[in-house]
């Protein structure tokens, strides 16, 4: 299986500066053939990064998107709208989401449903935060995440599922966890998803975020436990982030 890193480059990157990326990027893409890189760029600059990489190895992806189809909800994004635009997976529950947005896992939950819904992958993001790791509830934390983001899949016939162990202390903050604390994590999910999916739980990659770099990008992907990576700051530089993809193929 080819590690998998994924690109969530936030609230960042206007479209030229998104342009100048991917000229800087794309200037070297045989390492693409052997990784599968996907870009998060904000919605409005996903046509500008879908024109670019369109016929190339790399993918692109929403960062999130509403549960319902269309309507009244001013300022969001559809599902449908990121499906159009060819996006093959959304991140679910990041949680800068969770924390500025308020979303709750009732609405991650339905977010993970539409995006299979639609066609994508959703990339269901769980982690505790510094205080829960101080008081010993990353496992139970973790745990009802994936239980609560999972609830609606059981009706799909197929399943399409990424999930991203991120501790939210780790994200943005260069403070990283002990590789194998994170190894462990990623296999308290895989014995949750086994227990609520009636299929596949076997097949759904667990990734690792918080502040991976070219230099310890290596530690987290042992290809067994954790196949791949949900980067934010490090892809945000062309060079690093090829350099960051290079290190695991
Ligand atoms: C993220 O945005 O999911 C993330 C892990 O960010 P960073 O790599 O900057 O910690």
């Amino acid at each position: 299986m080819k590690p998998i890193v994924i690109g969530n480059w936030k609230m960042h990157l206007t479209a030229s500066e998104a342009r100048a990326f991917l000229r800087d990027f794309m200037a070297h893409p045989a390492v693409f053939e052997r990784a599968e890189v996907t870009l998060c760029p904000t919605g409005p600059v996903i046509p500008i990064v879908a024109d670019t990489l369109r016929g190339t190895a790399v993918r692109w992806g929403g960062q999130n998107a509403h549960w319902e189809t269309q309507g009244a909800f001013t300022g969001e994004t559809s599902m449908a709208m990121l499906a159009d635009l060819g996006c093959t997976l959304v991140l679910c529950g990041h949680s800068e989401r969770r924390r500025f947005a308020h979303e709750t896992d009732a609405d991650i939950s339905r977010k993970v449903e539409q995006t299979v819904a639609h066609g994508m992958t959703p990339v269901l993001c769980v982690g505790e935060t510094y205080e829960q790791r101080r008081q010993q509830q990353q496992d139970i934390v973790v745990i009802e995440q994936v239980r609560k983001g999972v609830d609606l899949l059981a009706a799909f016939p197929s399943l399409s599922l990424y999930v991203a162990y991120e501790p939210v202390w780790a994200i943005g903050t260069g403070q990283t966890i002990e590789s194998a604390d994170a190894m462990a994590m990623a296999r308290l999910i895989r014995s949750t998803l086994r227990e609520e999916l009636p299929t596949g739980a076997d097949s759904v990659p667990i990734l690792y975020g918080g502040s991976v770099t070219p230099l310890n990008v290596a530690s987290f992907v042992d290809g067994d436990s954790i196949t791949g990576v949900l980067v934010g700051g490090s892809s945000l530089d062309p060079v690093a982030f090829h350099q960051l993809i290079a290190q695991l193929v």
